[in-house]
Order: C-alpha cells, then structure tokens, then sequence
C-alpha cells in the first residue's frame, strides 16, 4: 500500500467521524465496520495539499473528542445560518468532512480492483439516524432484527459461543474503559440522559408494549427514575470513586493510607421483566462509571429489543462497552460460565440461588436484588385517609408487579373498618387496562405465568376461607386483573407468606405493636415496609426493629425514590445494596494502598527476630492499648528504642 497517508490517531479520528455520518442500520454496516477506511489513502492522495492538511487537523482533535461532539459539529456547522463568509465555509468544511467518509463507503473496491462489499451499492440510500417517533420505531426494528439476530437470537451459535465472543469483546475493550477518566466517562451519562429524555415517548411506548404497564407508571417508575440516577451519578461519581486518605494509626507513624475505587473489570448484569428500563440502565452505568465494561442480558419477556443499544449509540457509548445479549435462563448460565468479575441479579429468590449456587463455583462476586412480601403496618394514630390512598397505591401501581409492592396490610384493629372503607372506594375508582395516553391506572400483567400465580394464591385463600371484598368477578385468565382486596386471612395461606407479584391487597387486623414486629420479623423476606402512625418515636421504633433493608414512613415504596439512598433487601430479598455511593463503589475494587518512602531505613519488624526485640515489642504493646499519658511516653520511648534497634541491625 505504500506510505500511509494518516496517523493511527488520524486514522481513528476518521472511523469515528465515519461511524457519526454513517451509523449503520438494518441494511448497512456501519462505516467502521466495512474495513473501507483501509483504503482511505486510495483517496486522499488526489486530495489538495491544504484541505489534506486541514482534514488531518480535523482527524486528531476528533480522535479526542467523543462522537457526539462530532455530530455536535457536524451539525452546528450544517446549521451555520446566514450568508457571512464564516458561515460559508462552516458549511464547506461539513460537506468536505461528510464528503470523506461517505466516498470511501461507497467506493467498494479494493487496491486490486476487487469488489470488497457487496452490500455496498452506489444507488444505495444514504440513511441518518430518525428523529420522529414512528421513524425511530421502524429504525429499531431494522436495527434490532440485523444487530440482534447476529449476536443472538435464531444464531447458528450456542449460547456458549456467544458468551465467549461477549466477554472476549468485553475483556478487550476494558483497559480502554478503565483508562478514560471519570470525566470523560461522566460526558457519555450526560449524553444518554439527554438522548432519554428526547426520546422519551419513543421508550415509554416500547415499555409499554413489552410490560403492559401504564403510561404513567412507565413515566414515573422507569423513566424519571433513571434520569433521576443519571442525574446523580453526573453529579456525585466524581466524589465517591476519588481516591481518598484515611487514617493511618500512630504504630505506622510516616505512612499514608488511601483507598482507590478501582474497576473490577466486566460486569455481568442480569434483569427481570418488570422494570425493564430502569433495572437495565441503573446498573449497567453505574458499573461503567466506575470503569467496567457491562455485559446485559434482560429478561426474555421484555427484552426491549433493539432500545438500549441505540440510546447507547446515540450517546456515544461503545457496543463494546456495554453489550446486550438476548436468551433465556440458558444465556444466562452460559454468560456466568466466562467469569465475570460480578454478577449484578435482579429477579426471583429462586433464580437468585441458582445463580449464587452457580457463581459459588468460580467465587464470582454476586449481589442479589430479589422478591418480597412487603407489608403496610398502619397505626391507630395515622391520617387514615392518605394511609388508605398510599396503600392502595403501593399495592396496585405498576400492576403490583414491583418488589417493593405492599403485598400485606396491617391495620390496628381500632380503624381497621374505617381504612377498609376508604380502601374500598378508592378501589372502585381505579380505571383498569390497556391504554396509551395517560389515562389507565392499573395496567396489564405482564405474563401469563404470573397471572397463574395469582389465580393461584386467590385460590388458595378463598379455599381456606378468605373473603373477597373486591376483583371476586376477574376470570382468572385475563392480564387485566382488577385490584384483588382480601380479609379474613390467615397466616398459612400463600397470600400471607409467598410473593404474590399481582394487584393484591390483603387486609389483617393487629392489636400489639411488639407482636406485630416478631411476626413480620419471621418472614423469609426483608425487602422493604412501610410505617403509617403519627407517632415520630414510634415510626423510629418500628423501623430500626423490622429486618428489612427499607422502610418508608407516612409514604410507601418511596426509598427506591431518593437515588441518594443505598437500595436492597435481607434474608431472601437478596444481598448487597446498589445506589448510592455505597451501591456505587459495590461496582468497584476497593484497593487498599499504604505509600512509605523509599528511605534506606529497614522495618523493626522484619526480620531478624530476637528474644530482646519481642520484649520491647511487648512493652511497647501493653503501654500503646493501655492508654493514659504515662503509657503514651512509654510507648513512645520503646518505639524510639525499637527504630534505632532496627537501624543497627540493618547496619549489620
Ligand atoms: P426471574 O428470576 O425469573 O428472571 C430474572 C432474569 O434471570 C431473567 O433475565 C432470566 O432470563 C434470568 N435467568 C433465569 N434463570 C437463570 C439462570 N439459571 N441463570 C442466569 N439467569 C437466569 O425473575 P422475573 O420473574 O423476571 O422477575 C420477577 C422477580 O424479580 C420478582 O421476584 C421480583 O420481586 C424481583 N425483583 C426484585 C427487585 C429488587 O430490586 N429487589 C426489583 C425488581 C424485581
């Protein structure tokens, strides 16, 4: 090929200007997947000398830069209003840049004359990233059916091809993740959240579609919340992942101690079906923020196939990066084999022990975010009217499909008939179904497996004597369950013990505030509660005692709602919290680091041992944990002895 007309950093500048002009779709690969751009030089040997110099200027600062800056240019200078000669050559300079890419991706012919691509046609149409919400749906599909289909689904491959393949690409590209700075990685969040929120609409219609959830609870529970974590992490990973100083104790006087939140390398993110937006992004950019590359398989119910790795792609972030893989629990197993260096598990309590029980094999590092039957205990003392509204709420939004759903109401017996009449006629009033413009309220279940699950547990109850003050007419097949209120329950009915999943509201009296809390304490959950009383101490009281890892007080499943807030459950919901900072470093190495000076100076407790030094270390011991001034001299002085013992035996 001769001598190489651009840089390596040039040459990089220029697949990623490619990649912006030419972002590939159904049909078309992407520029920098065509290897065109090898035959760059072919080209821009006929170029003139000054717009060759000008374009490998071009090419460094945009091998620099992140790829939406240059679409930000791209643009902007596209955009240049006015007929001044800056905005002329703004728009010279975006037709001779756009002019580069979009000749070699269509001048399919290599040096020997060979046709390279034959997908590459000169008539092709050129195709730019869809702004409209139809548009980007069409987009998607083609995007998903081409890019989603090669990796996964109907792939000559199996499962555990792919997971190899994945991790390979992840394990590669890592060192490149780790090594930008928290900043830089912080540019791309920004951007996604930016990409959300414009497309918004789009996103909310393809929850909908895979969830059946309302419009509103999409709205809320999904998107808000992550623009409310990206939010976040813009503003607080810098503070919480920089290295920091701590104490060092006055034994080891002249050292330093500093704590680095380093990354762990890739992690692997697996998803249920009831938040699919938001328990896919919340993890998956925490864990890049922190500096892993993420592999994420979401749920096969609702795989939102083709969403993530657009907004991806519009915000800049490598398909390298964090890549998503669709399957079944099969993929699953398969992605766990490689060895990720964590496991971050959201789903059921059952498949969270087959995936510790898996992960324990290769001692890969797991947190847990499981199910729950989170229980409303509503004193004697509360606003019975917000308590009732808050409950039903809690019980019914997002279908009660939500871990932290109300799923068991306690109410003291005192008010117990007064909070089931407003219960009752807040109930009668919740608009049920299908819907697409914000009307709905409780939306549909999201699969028929589920719905089982709660026909089963409503028969389990009405057999065993169970009343049913509300939903008694629901089939027992339909996804459109109305809300199911119960009374005269018991503790050996499924409904009382077992994850229900489903628009449930079970009503139980209770007498003793003690005896209340022993009795939730001995559930095999620990997800969260809430706590409805007038009574400050007594809200305290109750929280520090149940074994939860949350509790809302006056407000119910609102926790989840301070992105401030470490999140996660004890017992069967689960192990490890994430957000927060303490979610935050769970996605990182917590190294230890203690700095001495490279002084010619040897440690008085390396070797050698002798019988005199253990006496003076002795001494020195008992005078530094006894305490008091007296002793601190001691110490003090023996440890001055021991430094000038080690030095002349160094001497030696
Ligand atoms: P699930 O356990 O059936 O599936 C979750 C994910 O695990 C899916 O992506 C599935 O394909 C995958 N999977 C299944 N078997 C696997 C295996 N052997 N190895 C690896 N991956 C495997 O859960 P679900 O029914 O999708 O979700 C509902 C559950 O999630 C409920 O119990 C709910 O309480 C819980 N949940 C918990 C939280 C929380 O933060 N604690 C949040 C949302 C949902």
């Amino acid at each position: 090929m001769g001598t190489f007309i651009l840089s390596s950093l040039q040459y990089k500048g220029l697949l990623k200007l490619g990649d912006v002009v030419i972002p590939g779709d159904g049909e078309l690969p992407k520029f920098s997947d065509t290897e065109q751009a090898r035959y760059a030089d072919k080209m821009l040997k006929y170029m003139n000398q000054e717009d060759l110099d000008g374009l490998k200027l071009v090419l460094i600062v945009f091998a620099i830069i992140p790829k939406f800056f240059i679409a930000l240019i791209l643009k902007l200078s596209e955009k240049a209003q006015g007929e001044g000669f800056v905005a002329s050559q703004l728009r010279l300079v975006n037709i001779g840049l756009k002019g580069v890419p979009l000749t070699l991706y269509y001048s399919n012919l290599n040096d020997n004359g060979q046709q390279i691509h034959n997908i590459l046609k000169w008539d092709s149409e050129i195709k730019s990233i869809p702004k409209g919400v139809d548009e980007m749906e069409q987009y998607t599909d083609s995007y998903a059916k081409n890019k989603v289909q090669n990796l996964v689904i109907n792939a000559d491959h199996s499962e555990v091809d792919i997971a190899g393949k994945v991790f390979k690409r992840a394990r590669q590209n890592q060192v490149e993740v780790t090594q930008m700075s928290i900043e830089e990685r912080l540019t791309f969040i920004t951007r996604l959240k930016e990409v959300i929120l414009e497309r918004r609409e789009w996103i909310i219609e393809r929850i909908q579609k895979d969830n059946g959830k309302t419009k509103t609870d999409a709205l809320v529970s999904e998107i808000f919340g992550v623009l409310d974590h990206l939010h976040w992490l813009e503003k607080n990973t810098k503070k919480a992942l920089k290295d920091e100083t701590v104490a060092t104790p006055i034994a080891l006087m002249g050292k330093k101690s500093k704590i680095y939140y380093d990354a762990l390398g890739t992690i692997l993110v697996i998803s249920p079906w009831n938040y699919p937006f938001y328990q896919a992004i919340v993890p998956i950019t925490a864990a890049f923020v922190a500096g892993n590359t993420v592999v994420y398989k979401p749920s096969e119910f609702t795989p939102l196939e083709g969403v993530l790795e657009e907004l991806m792609e519009l915000s800049g972030i490598k398909s390298e990066w964090v890549q998503v893989v669709y399957g079944t629990g099969k993929m699953g197993t398969a992605l766990i084999d490689q060895r990720p260096d964590k496991i971050f598990f959201t789903g059921s309590v059952a498949t969270g022990k087959k995936i510790m029980r898996q992960a324990s094999e290769q001692l890969i590092p797991v947190e847990l975010e499981l199910g729950g039957k989170d229980p409303a205990i509503v004193f004697e003392d509360a606003n019975i009217e917000r308590a009732a509204r808050g409950v039903v709420w809690g019980a019914l939004t997002c279908t009660g499909q939500s871990c932290t759903s109300v799923e068991q109401v306690y109410v003291h017996e005192s008010i117990y008939e007064k909070f089931k009449a407003v219960v009752l006629s807040e109930v009668q009033k919740i608009r049920l179904g299908e819907e697409t413009d914000g009307e709905g309220e409780l939306g549909l279940m999201t699969t028929e497996g589920q719905v089982q699950i709660v026909a089963d547990h409503m028969q389990d109850a009405t057999s065993k004597g169970a009343s049913v003050l509300s939903g008694a007419d629901w089939d027992g097949k339909s996804r459109a369950i109305p809300p199911l209120v119960f009374e005269n329950l018991r503790d050996d009915m499924k409904i009382t013990n077992e994850e229900t999943f489903g628009p449930i509201l079970p009503l139980m009296k209770f007498t003793s505030e003690q005896d209340l809390v022993d009795k939730l304490n001995q559930s095999e959950y620990g997800l969260s509660a809430s706590i409805w009383s007038g009574d400050k101490n007594r809200c305290e009281r109750v929280a520090h005692a149940l074994h939860t890892g949350n509790v809302s007080i006056n407000n119910v499943m609102l926790t989840e709602g301070n992105p401030n807030l470490p999140f996660g459950g004890v017992k069967n919901s689960g192990i490890g919290r994430y957000k927060g900072v303490h979610g935050l470093r769970g996605f990182t190495n917590m190294k230890s680091i203690i700095f001495d000076s490279n002084s010619s100076k040897c440690e008085v407790i390396w070797y050698p041992y002798t019988a005199k030094k253990y006496r003076s270390f002795d001494k020195m011991m008992v005078a530094l944990f006894t305490g008091g001034i007296m002793n601190f001299i001691k110490f003090a002085l023996t440890g001055i002895g021991l430094e000038s013992y080690s030095d002349k035996i160094a001497k030696k």
